[in-house]
């Protein structure tokens, strides 16, 4: 069974904590041992995992994400955010997670972010979670 979070962004480019949401779909699936797959369903969104405790490093990586690929960099995709395209390329679209004694296993400062890159919209990340055999 695929389940499904909605993110809804506020910027046209930002990391959004998701780490709560997934970890609920985990608590409520009962799984104790298994694996948590995260899909983003857009190509100009994507899923990462780091720091959540210190919410400028979320900021920093979404700023150097835009020095890094600018909007004017000579694209050609006619609807002009081919920046966004090449941002989620590089984050990827989906991360795996372990879940063991039925939680999200995270170190410490870990979070789970959606990555928009072309907001503010309302976002879908597909989830999937796989118990142990
Ligand atoms: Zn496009």
């Amino acid at each position: 069974m695929v389940q499904y979070i909605d993110v809804t962004s506020r910027s046209r480019s930002e990391l959004v904590d998701i780490t709560g949401m997934v970890e609920e779909l985990v608590r409520k699936s009962g799984v104790s041992s298994g694996v948590c797959h995260l899909f983003s369903l857009h190509t100009t969104g994507a899923i990462t995992i780091n720091e959540g405790a210190d919410p400028s490093v979320q900021r920093d990586i979404a700023a150097f994400l835009k020095r890094l690929v600018p909007v004017d960099a000579g694209f050609t995709h006619a609807e002009g955010n081919s920046d966004a395209h090449v941002k989620t390329t590089l984050a990827g679209p989906s991360q795996t997670l372990i879940i063991e004694a039925g939680r999200l296993l995270l170190g410490t400062w870990q979070a789970v972010f959606f990555c928009e890159f072309d907001g503010p919209r309302s976002r879908k990340v597909a989830v999937k979670i796989v118990e142990d055999r």
